[in-house]
């Protein structure tokens, strides 16, 4: 794979689309059939990786997780070298100053039968998400109607799977706009913090990073791994743990994670605004990101 060196706007980016066996396609030309299981029932797995200097920052962390996935809605997943060829593929000549957005996707394939649909999509980074790194966001509790440790128990469940079926995940992003704010925080019923519709809630407490254990079912983020395992570079503790909202607002700090966006601070949960902290630029750091200059007014 050849990153391309020239300085280059994000603006002037265009996206791109690459197919399995294909190689790059125009974005215009379609790569799924109508009957395909992916659109019909959200049958399928994807990853969304971040292209730094025109490579896919931890691309084994997802590549693991999909394939771990992959097993448990028994999906054949073509092998490892074939779906790293397709990333190398896309990313050919991406100029190494702009931040991509790659995904991976696999469908089960057409109704009829047949193999796994299998592409690759790259765009440049949104600015809302280098916005969202800089000033922060919003986020609002919203309970997901189930107890904590449930789904661990329910063995046919595909749980820390990222499926395409995001239905109820977008749904609550929309719950969230119009809420007024950034993001949703999932609740447990039985009164514990869960995840983010697309990231991992860490907080900071006794001198621990801390985040909650996959086995509540939720999905374990490639980046709230990554932290917890380098944590101890910024003097931190790691640490897994259940937590209640209340205990939340008594952290000395609230970050949402994930692939694209990083690690973002939350600055009000539940309408309670959140003082900035210190640690905030010293993960983005060690996490590689670009860190951003001072917030913006107002
Ligand atoms: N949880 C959910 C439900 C997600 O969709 C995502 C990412 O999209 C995450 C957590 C964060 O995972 P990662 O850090 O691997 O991007």
């Amino acid at each position: 794979m050849r990153p391309a060196r020239a300085l280059c706007s994000a603006a002037m980016v265009t996206a791109r689309i690459a197919v399995l066996g294909h190689g790059q396609v125009p974005v215009t030309e379609p790569v799924l059939r109508g009957d395909d299981l992916g659109v019909l029932h959200g049958d399928g797995l994807f990853e969304t990786m971040h292209l730094r200097a025109g490579r896919p920052w931890l691309r084994e962390a997802h590549l693991g997780r999909m394939r771990r996935a992959a097993q448990a809605v028994e999906l054949a997943l073509p092998p490892t070298g074939a779906l790293v060829a397709l990333l190398d593929e896309i990313s050919d000549g991406w100029p190494i100053d702009v931040e991509g957005v790659l995904r991976l996707v696999c469908t089960r394939g057409a109704e009829g039968g047949g193999p796994p649909t299998t592409y690759a999509t790259l765009a440049p980074v949104p600015p809302s998400a280098q916005a969202a790194r800089r000033d922060g966001i919003t986020v609002a509790t919203l309970p997901l109607g189930v107890p904590a440790r449930a789904r661990a128990g329910l063995d046919w469940l595909p749980t820390g799977s990222k499926t395409t079926s995001y239905a109820v995940n977008n749904a609550a992003r929309r719950w969230a706009s119009r809420s007024g704010v950034t993001d949703a925080l999932w609740i447990s019923t039985d009164g514990y913090v869960l995840e983010g519709p697309t990231a991992n809630v860490l907080w900071l407490a006794a001198g621990a990073l801390r985040t909650v254990p996959a086995t509540t079912g939720i999905l374990p983020g490639t980046t709230a791994a990554w932290l917890l395992a380098n944590a101890d570079q910024v003097g931190l503790a790691a640490e897994e743990r259940l937590a209640t909202p209340a205990e939340l607002h008594t952290a000395d700090a609230i970050w949402f994670s994930s692939s694209v966006r990083g690690l973002v601070e939350v600055r009000a949960l539940d309408g309670v605004r959140r003082p900035r902290s210190a640690y905030t630029k010293r993960l983005q750091a060690l996490l590689g990101f670009p860190v951003p200059p001072d917030e913006q007014p107002g």
